[in-house]
Protein backbone atom coordinates (compact mmCIF):
# COMPACT_ATOMS: atom_id res chain seq x y z
CA UNK A 1 0.00 0.00 0.00
CA UNK A 2 1.30 3.39 -1.14
CA UNK A 3 1.48 6.23 1.69
CA UNK A 4 -0.12 9.23 1.30
CA UNK A 5 2.31 11.44 1.01
CA UNK A 6 1.73 13.45 4.61
CA UNK A 7 2.15 9.94 6.42
CA UNK A 8 6.25 10.55 5.71
CA UNK A 9 6.62 12.83 8.24
CA UNK A 10 3.34 11.82 10.55
CA UNK A 11 4.09 13.71 13.24
CA UNK A 12 2.33 16.63 12.39
CA UNK A 13 3.91 19.83 14.58
CA UNK A 14 1.09 20.06 16.99
CA UNK A 15 1.69 23.59 17.91
CA UNK A 16 -1.67 24.08 19.69
CA UNK A 17 -0.61 26.72 21.75
CA UNK A 18 -1.33 27.00 26.03
CA UNK A 19 -4.26 25.05 25.96
CA UNK A 20 -2.65 21.79 24.64
CA UNK A 21 -2.68 18.65 27.24
CA UNK A 22 -0.30 15.83 26.14
CA UNK A 23 -3.23 13.81 23.39
CA UNK A 24 -2.98 9.95 24.39
CA UNK A 25 -3.94 7.83 21.77
CA UNK A 26 -4.80 10.39 19.32
CA UNK A 27 -2.63 9.21 16.72
CA UNK A 28 -3.84 5.40 17.34
CA UNK A 29 -6.99 6.43 16.67
CA UNK A 30 -6.39 7.65 12.86
CA UNK A 31 -4.15 4.47 11.96
CA UNK A 32 -7.49 2.65 13.91
CA UNK A 33 -9.23 3.76 10.94
CA UNK A 34 -6.43 3.75 8.37
CA UNK A 35 -6.12 -0.32 9.52
CA UNK A 36 -9.84 -0.98 9.40
CA UNK A 37 -9.55 0.30 5.61
CA UNK A 38 -6.77 -1.39 5.29
CA UNK A 39 -8.93 -4.83 6.06
CA UNK A 40 -11.84 -4.01 4.01
CA UNK A 41 -9.61 -3.41 1.10
CA UNK A 42 -8.06 -6.23 1.16
CA UNK A 43 -11.66 -8.69 2.00
CA UNK A 44 -13.52 -6.70 -1.39
CA UNK A 45 -10.63 -6.83 -3.72
CA UNK A 46 -10.35 -3.12 -3.83
CA UNK A 47 -8.24 -1.13 -6.95
CA UNK A 48 -4.86 -0.29 -5.12
CA UNK A 49 -5.26 3.86 -6.58
CA UNK A 50 -8.71 3.88 -5.20
CA UNK A 51 -7.58 2.68 -1.59
CA UNK A 52 -4.59 5.16 -1.87
CA UNK A 53 -7.21 8.10 -2.24
CA UNK A 54 -9.97 7.18 0.46
CA UNK A 55 -6.62 6.42 2.89
CA UNK A 56 -6.04 10.12 2.81
CA UNK A 57 -8.66 13.21 3.21
CA UNK A 58 -9.08 14.88 0.36
CA UNK A 59 -8.82 18.32 2.12
CA UNK A 60 -7.34 19.75 5.21
CA UNK A 61 -7.67 23.70 6.60
CA UNK A 62 -5.58 23.89 9.96
CA UNK A 63 -5.60 27.98 11.50
CA UNK A 64 -4.40 29.68 13.84
CA UNK A 65 -6.16 32.20 15.25
CA UNK A 66 -6.09 34.79 18.02
CA UNK A 67 -9.58 35.04 20.33
CA UNK A 68 -9.95 38.11 22.80
CA UNK A 69 -10.33 37.04 26.11
CA UNK A 70 -12.84 38.80 28.91
CA UNK A 71 -9.49 40.26 30.69
CA UNK A 72 -8.46 42.24 27.38
CA UNK A 73 -4.98 39.83 26.75
CA UNK A 74 -5.54 37.33 23.15
CA UNK A 75 -4.90 33.84 23.04
CA UNK A 76 -4.11 31.67 19.95
CA UNK A 77 -5.64 28.74 19.25
CA UNK A 78 -5.73 26.07 16.94
CA UNK A 79 -8.20 24.91 14.39
CA UNK A 80 -9.00 22.04 11.96
CA UNK A 81 -11.93 21.33 9.61
CA UNK A 82 -10.54 18.07 7.34
CA UNK A 83 -13.06 16.92 4.75
CA UNK A 84 -12.15 13.22 3.82
CA UNK A 85 -14.33 12.80 0.97
CA UNK A 86 -17.07 14.24 -1.34
CA UNK A 87 -17.65 11.23 -3.75
CA UNK A 88 -21.34 11.19 -2.53
CA UNK A 89 -22.27 14.65 -1.82
CA UNK A 90 -21.14 17.80 0.29
CA UNK A 91 -19.45 16.94 3.43
CA UNK A 92 -20.60 16.67 6.68
CA UNK A 93 -19.46 16.13 10.44
CA UNK A 94 -19.27 17.49 13.70
CA UNK A 95 -17.32 20.17 15.17
CA UNK A 96 -15.47 19.01 18.52
CA UNK A 97 -13.93 21.42 21.62
CA UNK A 98 -11.43 19.41 23.90
CA UNK A 99 -7.89 19.99 24.79
CA UNK A 100 -6.50 16.88 23.60
CA UNK A 101 -7.75 17.09 20.32
CA UNK A 102 -4.99 16.66 17.35
CA UNK A 103 -4.88 16.51 13.55
CA UNK A 104 -5.03 12.89 13.38
CA UNK A 105 -7.66 12.72 15.69
CA UNK A 106 -9.71 14.82 13.40
CA UNK A 107 -8.40 13.06 10.09
CA UNK A 108 -9.83 9.67 12.16
CA UNK A 109 -13.30 10.78 12.69
CA UNK A 110 -13.35 13.18 9.34
CA UNK A 111 -12.86 9.23 7.40
CA UNK A 112 -15.31 7.65 10.00
CA UNK A 113 -18.08 10.20 8.54
CA UNK A 114 -17.47 9.16 5.33
CA UNK A 115 -18.15 5.49 6.33
CA UNK A 116 -21.49 6.54 8.62
CA UNK A 117 -22.84 8.88 6.03
CA UNK A 118 -22.56 6.36 3.31
CA UNK A 119 -23.52 3.01 5.56
CA UNK A 120 -26.96 4.67 5.97
CA UNK A 121 -27.09 6.17 2.28
CA UNK A 122 -27.24 9.89 3.20
CA UNK A 123 -26.34 12.06 0.51
CA UNK A 124 -23.09 13.39 2.04
CA UNK A 125 -19.57 12.84 2.04
CA UNK A 126 -17.42 12.92 5.35
CA UNK A 127 -15.35 15.68 7.40
CA UNK A 128 -14.82 16.88 11.08
CA UNK A 129 -13.92 19.56 12.57
CA UNK A 130 -12.18 20.58 16.03
CA UNK A 131 -10.43 23.39 18.06
CA UNK A 132 -7.73 22.31 20.59
CA UNK A 133 -9.51 24.21 23.87
CA UNK A 134 -10.95 23.55 27.20
CA UNK A 135 -14.56 25.13 26.71
CA UNK A 136 -15.18 24.85 30.42
CA UNK A 137 -12.77 26.78 31.18
CA UNK A 138 -13.98 29.57 28.65
CA UNK A 139 -17.00 32.26 29.47
CA UNK A 140 -19.92 32.21 27.40
CA UNK A 141 -18.45 35.77 25.83
CA UNK A 142 -14.53 34.31 25.24
CA UNK A 143 -16.62 30.82 23.66
CA UNK A 144 -18.76 33.02 21.08
CA UNK A 145 -15.86 34.87 20.47
CA UNK A 146 -13.99 31.78 19.79
CA UNK A 147 -16.66 30.17 17.68
CA UNK A 148 -17.63 33.88 15.20
CA UNK A 149 -13.67 34.25 14.69
CA UNK A 150 -13.25 29.83 13.86
CA UNK A 151 -16.18 30.49 11.53
CA UNK A 152 -14.51 33.26 9.84
CA UNK A 153 -11.40 31.12 9.64
CA UNK A 154 -13.76 27.99 8.21
CA UNK A 155 -15.67 30.48 5.96
CA UNK A 156 -13.96 29.63 2.85
CA UNK A 157 -14.12 25.89 3.03
CA UNK A 158 -17.97 25.47 4.69
CA UNK A 159 -21.34 26.04 3.30
CA UNK A 160 -24.81 24.48 2.74
CA UNK A 161 -23.40 22.70 -0.37
CA UNK A 162 -20.02 22.28 0.29
CA UNK A 163 -19.26 20.97 3.96
CA UNK A 164 -22.30 21.57 6.78
CA UNK A 165 -20.82 21.07 10.28
CA UNK A 166 -22.58 20.10 13.84
CA UNK A 167 -22.26 19.18 17.53
CA UNK A 168 -19.76 17.19 18.67
CA UNK A 169 -17.59 16.68 22.29
CA UNK A 170 -17.56 20.18 23.73
CA UNK A 171 -20.08 22.08 21.40
CA UNK A 172 -23.65 22.29 21.67
CA UNK A 173 -27.02 23.95 19.72
CA UNK A 174 -25.81 27.84 20.86
CA UNK A 175 -22.68 27.12 19.28
CA UNK A 176 -24.05 26.01 16.35
CA UNK A 177 -26.57 29.45 16.31
CA UNK A 178 -23.18 31.32 16.66
CA UNK A 179 -21.60 29.45 13.67
CA UNK A 180 -25.15 30.30 11.57
CA UNK A 181 -25.40 33.99 12.47
CA UNK A 182 -21.43 34.44 11.68
CA UNK A 183 -21.26 32.71 7.89
CA UNK A 184 -25.18 34.33 7.33
CA UNK A 185 -23.35 37.70 8.38
CA UNK A 186 -20.39 37.35 5.86
CA UNK A 187 -23.25 36.29 2.97
CA UNK A 188 -25.44 39.13 3.61
CA UNK A 189 -28.80 36.89 4.43
CA UNK A 190 -29.71 34.43 6.61
CA UNK A 191 -28.54 30.86 5.63
CA UNK A 192 -29.27 28.12 8.60
CA UNK A 193 -28.18 25.35 6.10
CA UNK A 194 -24.61 26.27 6.89
CA UNK A 195 -24.97 23.86 9.81
CA UNK A 196 -27.07 21.32 11.52
CA UNK A 197 -27.81 20.81 15.37
CA UNK A 198 -28.87 25.00 15.65
CA UNK A 199 -31.74 25.74 18.26
CA UNK A 200 -35.32 24.53 16.83
CA UNK A 201 -36.43 28.05 16.92
CA UNK A 202 -33.76 29.03 14.62
CA UNK A 203 -34.61 26.67 11.69
CA UNK A 204 -33.04 23.21 14.36
CA UNK A 205 -35.14 19.99 13.71
CA UNK A 206 -37.33 18.48 16.18
CA UNK A 207 -36.04 15.29 17.62
CA UNK A 208 -32.09 16.32 16.61
CA UNK A 209 -31.15 16.58 20.41
CA UNK A 210 -31.80 13.37 21.28
CA UNK A 211 -31.22 12.20 18.11
CA UNK A 212 -27.70 9.71 18.31
CA UNK A 213 -29.29 8.52 21.56
CA UNK A 214 -32.79 7.46 19.98
CA UNK A 215 -30.68 5.92 17.32
CA UNK A 216 -28.50 3.95 20.11
CA UNK A 217 -31.76 2.53 21.48
CA UNK A 218 -33.45 1.66 17.91
CA UNK A 219 -30.18 -0.02 16.97
CA UNK A 220 -29.82 -1.83 20.42
CA UNK A 221 -33.42 -3.09 20.83
CA UNK A 222 -33.26 -4.68 17.11
CA UNK A 223 -29.60 -6.12 17.63
CA UNK A 224 -31.08 -7.31 21.10
CA UNK A 225 -34.07 -9.29 19.28
CA UNK A 226 -31.99 -11.10 17.33
CA UNK A 227 -29.62 -12.13 20.01
CA UNK A 228 -32.71 -13.00 21.96
CA UNK A 229 -31.64 -10.08 25.06
CA UNK A 230 -34.60 -8.94 26.80
CA UNK A 231 -33.87 -4.91 26.75
CA UNK A 232 -36.97 -4.31 29.08
CA UNK A 233 -35.20 -5.03 32.44
CA UNK A 234 -31.82 -5.33 30.69
CA UNK A 235 -28.37 -3.94 32.64
CA UNK A 236 -26.82 -1.37 30.81
CA UNK A 237 -23.83 0.37 31.01
CA UNK A 238 -23.15 3.65 29.51
CA UNK A 239 -19.55 5.71 29.37
CA UNK A 240 -20.18 9.45 29.04
CA UNK A 241 -23.31 11.80 29.69
CA UNK A 242 -23.05 13.95 27.54
CA UNK A 243 -25.40 14.77 24.34
CA UNK A 244 -25.17 11.44 23.62
CA UNK A 245 -24.66 9.29 27.02
CA UNK A 246 -26.97 11.00 29.08
CA UNK A 247 -29.84 11.10 26.65
CA UNK A 248 -29.43 7.56 25.84
CA UNK A 249 -29.28 6.71 29.76
CA UNK A 250 -32.87 8.27 29.73
CA UNK A 251 -34.09 6.58 26.28
CA UNK A 252 -33.17 3.31 27.69
CA UNK A 253 -34.60 4.16 30.70
CA UNK A 254 -37.84 4.92 29.57
CA UNK A 255 -38.10 1.96 27.37
CA UNK A 256 -37.89 -0.24 30.72
CA UNK A 257 -33.74 -0.54 30.66
CA UNK A 258 -32.09 -0.72 34.17
CA UNK A 259 -29.16 1.66 33.81
CA UNK A 260 -27.08 0.50 36.33
CA UNK A 261 -24.08 2.62 35.41
CA UNK A 262 -23.14 6.06 33.79
CA UNK A 263 -19.74 8.26 33.51
CA UNK A 264 -18.36 11.38 32.78
CA UNK A 265 -14.78 12.79 32.56
CA UNK A 266 -14.85 13.03 36.97
CA UNK A 267 -15.69 9.58 37.55
CA UNK A 268 -18.29 6.69 37.09
CA UNK A 269 -21.07 6.29 39.29
CA UNK A 270 -22.92 2.74 39.68
CA UNK A 271 -25.73 0.74 41.79
CA UNK A 272 -26.83 -2.74 40.60
CA UNK A 273 -30.55 -1.86 41.60
CA UNK A 274 -30.32 1.09 38.40
CA UNK A 275 -29.57 4.76 38.76
CA UNK A 276 -32.19 7.48 38.63
CA UNK A 277 -31.13 8.83 35.85
CA UNK A 278 -32.83 12.28 36.00
CA UNK A 279 -31.57 12.49 39.36
CA UNK A 280 -28.28 11.98 38.28
CA UNK A 281 -27.83 14.16 35.20
CA UNK A 282 -29.90 16.85 37.38
CA UNK A 283 -26.74 16.52 40.30
CA UNK A 284 -24.32 16.97 37.04
CA UNK A 285 -26.63 20.22 35.62
CA UNK A 286 -26.25 21.25 39.19
CA UNK A 287 -22.95 20.36 40.00
CA UNK A 288 -20.51 20.37 37.15
CA UNK A 289 -19.72 16.33 37.72
CA UNK A 290 -21.64 13.47 38.26
CA UNK A 291 -18.60 12.71 41.14
CA UNK A 292 -20.49 13.18 44.37
CA UNK A 293 -23.80 11.91 43.57
CA UNK A 294 -25.45 10.40 46.74
CA UNK A 295 -27.19 7.66 45.38
CA UNK A 296 -24.67 5.30 44.18
CA UNK A 297 -21.07 3.79 44.25
CA UNK A 298 -18.39 5.88 42.66
CA UNK A 299 -16.15 3.50 40.72
CA UNK A 300 -13.47 4.24 37.86
CA UNK A 301 -14.43 4.40 34.04
CA UNK A 302 -12.17 1.38 33.89
CA UNK A 303 -14.63 -0.49 36.12
CA UNK A 304 -17.67 0.65 34.43
CA UNK A 305 -16.55 -0.78 31.08
CA UNK A 306 -15.93 -4.54 32.63
CA UNK A 307 -19.29 -4.43 34.50
CA UNK A 308 -21.89 -7.40 34.42
CA UNK A 309 -24.66 -6.03 31.80
CA UNK A 310 -26.64 -6.79 29.06
CA UNK A 311 -25.64 -4.06 26.98
CA UNK A 312 -22.62 -1.69 27.44
CA UNK A 313 -22.83 1.71 25.55
CA UNK A 314 -19.50 3.54 25.10
CA UNK A 315 -20.64 6.89 24.43
CA UNK A 316 -17.35 9.85 25.35
CA UNK A 317 -14.04 9.30 23.38
CA UNK A 318 -12.18 6.98 20.83
CA UNK A 319 -9.89 4.08 22.19
CA UNK A 320 -11.83 3.48 25.56
CA UNK A 321 -12.08 -0.41 24.13
CA UNK A 322 -8.17 -1.70 23.97
CA UNK A 323 -6.36 -4.98 24.31
CA UNK A 324 -5.97 -4.17 28.04
CA UNK A 325 -9.74 -4.36 29.01
CA UNK A 326 -11.41 -6.46 25.99
CA UNK A 327 -10.47 -9.76 27.65
CA UNK A 328 -12.69 -8.41 30.54
CA UNK A 329 -16.05 -6.82 29.38
CA UNK A 330 -18.62 -8.69 30.85
CA UNK A 331 -21.43 -7.26 28.12
CA UNK A 332 -22.67 -9.87 25.50
CA UNK A 333 -23.55 -6.56 23.30
CA UNK A 334 -21.47 -3.21 23.08
CA UNK A 335 -23.08 -0.44 21.36
CA UNK A 336 -21.03 2.10 20.29
CA UNK A 337 -22.43 5.43 20.69
CA UNK A 338 -19.44 7.52 20.59
CA UNK A 339 -16.94 7.36 17.24
CA UNK A 340 -14.19 4.68 17.38
CA UNK A 341 -14.10 3.71 21.34
CA UNK A 342 -12.92 0.40 20.06
CA UNK A 343 -9.81 -0.17 18.89
CA UNK A 344 -8.71 -3.21 16.33
CA UNK A 345 -6.74 -5.46 18.50
CA UNK A 346 -9.79 -4.94 21.54
CA UNK A 347 -12.66 -5.80 18.51
CA UNK A 348 -10.52 -8.80 17.43
CA UNK A 349 -10.18 -9.78 21.27
CA UNK A 350 -14.19 -9.22 21.19
CA UNK A 351 -15.06 -11.46 18.08
CA UNK A 352 -12.98 -14.46 19.16
CA UNK A 353 -15.24 -14.31 22.29
CA UNK A 354 -18.51 -13.24 20.42
CA UNK A 355 -19.49 -10.55 22.08
CA UNK A 356 -21.43 -8.25 19.07
CA UNK A 357 -20.47 -5.03 18.65
CA UNK A 358 -22.77 -2.62 16.88
CA UNK A 359 -20.19 -0.37 15.30
CA UNK A 360 -20.39 3.30 15.57
CA UNK A 361 -20.60 3.62 11.73
CA UNK A 362 -24.15 2.34 12.10
CA UNK A 363 -25.18 3.18 16.64
CA UNK A 364 -24.09 6.39 16.24
CA UNK A 365 -25.59 7.13 12.83
CA UNK A 366 -28.78 9.10 14.51
CA UNK A 367 -27.12 12.21 14.85
CA UNK A 368 -26.28 12.66 11.07
CA UNK A 369 -29.64 11.35 10.13
CA UNK A 370 -31.63 13.78 12.11
CA UNK A 371 -28.95 16.96 10.83
CA UNK A 372 -29.26 15.68 6.97
CA UNK A 373 -33.40 15.92 7.71
CA UNK A 374 -32.63 19.32 9.49
CA UNK A 375 -30.68 20.66 6.11
CA UNK A 376 -32.99 19.22 4.09
CA UNK A 377 -36.15 21.02 6.20
CA UNK A 378 -33.49 24.07 6.05
CA UNK A 379 -33.45 24.02 2.29
CA UNK A 380 -37.24 23.27 1.87
CA UNK A 381 -37.94 25.84 4.65
CA UNK A 382 -40.55 23.89 5.11
CA UNK A 383 -40.45 21.73 9.08
CA UNK A 384 -41.59 18.52 10.15
CA UNK A 385 -42.78 16.84 13.34
CA UNK A 386 -41.09 15.60 15.92
CA UNK A 387 -43.05 12.16 15.12
CA UNK A 388 -42.29 12.96 11.33
CA UNK A 389 -38.44 12.80 12.57
CA UNK A 390 -38.58 10.15 15.05
CA UNK A 391 -40.32 7.76 12.51
CA UNK A 392 -38.29 8.25 9.28
CA UNK A 393 -34.72 7.86 11.82
CA UNK A 394 -36.22 4.71 12.77
CA UNK A 395 -36.82 3.70 8.80
CA UNK A 396 -33.80 4.46 8.17
CA UNK A 397 -31.68 3.01 10.80
CA UNK A 398 -33.56 -0.39 10.76
CA UNK A 399 -32.76 -0.57 6.47
CA UNK A 400 -29.38 0.33 7.06
CA UNK A 401 -28.87 -2.50 10.26
CA UNK A 402 -31.01 -4.80 8.10
CA UNK A 403 -28.16 -4.08 5.06
CA UNK A 404 -25.27 -4.04 7.40
CA UNK A 405 -26.59 -8.05 8.51
CA UNK A 406 -27.22 -8.97 5.16
CA UNK A 407 -23.38 -8.05 3.72
CA UNK A 408 -21.74 -9.38 6.86
CA UNK A 409 -22.97 -12.52 5.97
CA UNK A 410 -22.38 -12.66 3.23
CA UNK A 411 -18.79 -11.80 3.97
CA UNK A 412 -18.53 -14.42 6.87
CA UNK A 413 -17.53 -11.27 8.79
CA UNK A 414 -18.64 -9.29 11.39
CA UNK A 415 -20.98 -6.26 12.00
CA UNK A 416 -18.18 -3.61 11.90
CA UNK A 417 -16.74 -5.03 8.69
CA UNK A 418 -20.34 -5.81 7.21
CA UNK A 419 -20.50 -2.13 7.91
CA UNK A 420 -17.43 -0.95 6.61
CA UNK A 421 -18.00 -2.93 3.70
CA UNK A 422 -21.17 -1.76 2.68
CA UNK A 423 -19.62 1.78 2.53
CA UNK A 424 -16.84 1.42 1.17
CA UNK A 425 -18.57 -0.35 -1.68
CA UNK A 426 -21.18 2.66 -2.17
CA UNK A 427 -17.93 4.77 -1.90
CA UNK A 428 -16.12 3.25 -4.41
CA UNK A 429 -19.17 3.00 -6.55
CA UNK A 430 -19.66 6.50 -6.45
CA UNK A 431 -15.90 7.20 -7.02
CA UNK A 432 -15.99 4.98 -10.83
CA UNK A 433 -19.25 6.28 -11.78
CA UNK A 434 -17.94 9.98 -11.49
CA UNK A 435 -14.86 9.47 -13.00
CA UNK A 436 -11.84 11.11 -13.04
CA UNK A 437 -11.38 14.86 -13.67
CA UNK A 438 -9.82 16.11 -15.92
P1 LIG B 1 -20.45 15.65 24.93
O1 LIG B 1 -19.37 16.64 25.02
O2 LIG B 1 -21.86 16.10 24.97
O3 LIG B 1 -20.25 14.54 26.07
C1 LIG B 1 -19.08 13.79 26.23
C2 LIG B 1 -19.17 13.07 27.56
O4 LIG B 1 -18.03 12.21 27.71
C3 LIG B 1 -19.16 14.01 28.75
O5 LIG B 1 -20.06 13.53 29.72
C4 LIG B 1 -17.72 13.91 29.27
O6 LIG B 1 -17.59 14.20 30.65
C5 LIG B 1 -17.47 12.44 28.99
N1 LIG B 1 -16.04 12.10 28.98
C6 LIG B 1 -15.01 12.78 28.42
N2 LIG B 1 -13.86 12.12 28.64
C7 LIG B 1 -14.20 11.01 29.31
C8 LIG B 1 -13.46 9.92 29.82
N3 LIG B 1 -12.15 9.85 29.65
N4 LIG B 1 -14.15 8.93 30.44
C9 LIG B 1 -15.48 9.02 30.61
N5 LIG B 1 -16.22 10.00 30.15
C10 LIG B 1 -15.59 10.98 29.53
O7 LIG B 1 -20.16 14.81 23.58
P2 LIG B 1 -21.19 13.92 22.76
O8 LIG B 1 -21.76 14.77 21.69
O9 LIG B 1 -22.08 13.18 23.70
O10 LIG B 1 -20.20 12.90 22.04
C11 LIG B 1 -19.74 11.70 22.66
C12 LIG B 1 -19.24 10.74 21.62
O11 LIG B 1 -20.27 10.49 20.67
C13 LIG B 1 -18.07 11.25 20.77
O12 LIG B 1 -17.28 10.16 20.38
C14 LIG B 1 -18.75 11.84 19.56
O13 LIG B 1 -17.89 11.92 18.44
C15 LIG B 1 -19.85 10.83 19.36
N6 LIG B 1 -20.99 11.28 18.58
C16 LIG B 1 -21.69 12.39 18.90
C17 LIG B 1 -22.79 12.74 18.13
C18 LIG B 1 -23.66 13.91 18.46
O14 LIG B 1 -24.68 14.09 17.78
N7 LIG B 1 -23.36 14.71 19.46
C19 LIG B 1 -23.13 11.97 17.02
C20 LIG B 1 -22.40 10.82 16.75
C21 LIG B 1 -21.35 10.47 17.53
Amino acid sequence: MNMCADEKQSAFPQDVGPDHVASTGTASAYRTAQDQLDHVAQMIGLEADLHELLRCPERELIVRFPVRMDDGAYRVFTGYRVQHNSARGPTKGGLRYHPDVTLDEVRALAMWMTWKCAVVKLPFGGAKGAITCRPKALSRTELERLTRRFTTEMSVFIGPERDIPAPDVGTDPQIMAWIMDTYSMHVGHGLPAVVTGKPVHLGGSEGRVEATGRGCLIVAREVAGRLGIELNGAKVAIQGAGNVGGIAARLFQEAGARVIAISDSSAAIYNKRGLDVAAALSHKKATGQLAGFPEAEQITNEQLLTLPCEVLLPAALENQITAENAARIQAPMIVEGANGPTDMEADEILRGRGITVVPDVLASAGGVIVSYFEWVQNLQAFFWSEEEVNRKLAEVLTASLRAVYETAAAYKTDLRMGAQILAVNRVAEATRTRGLYP
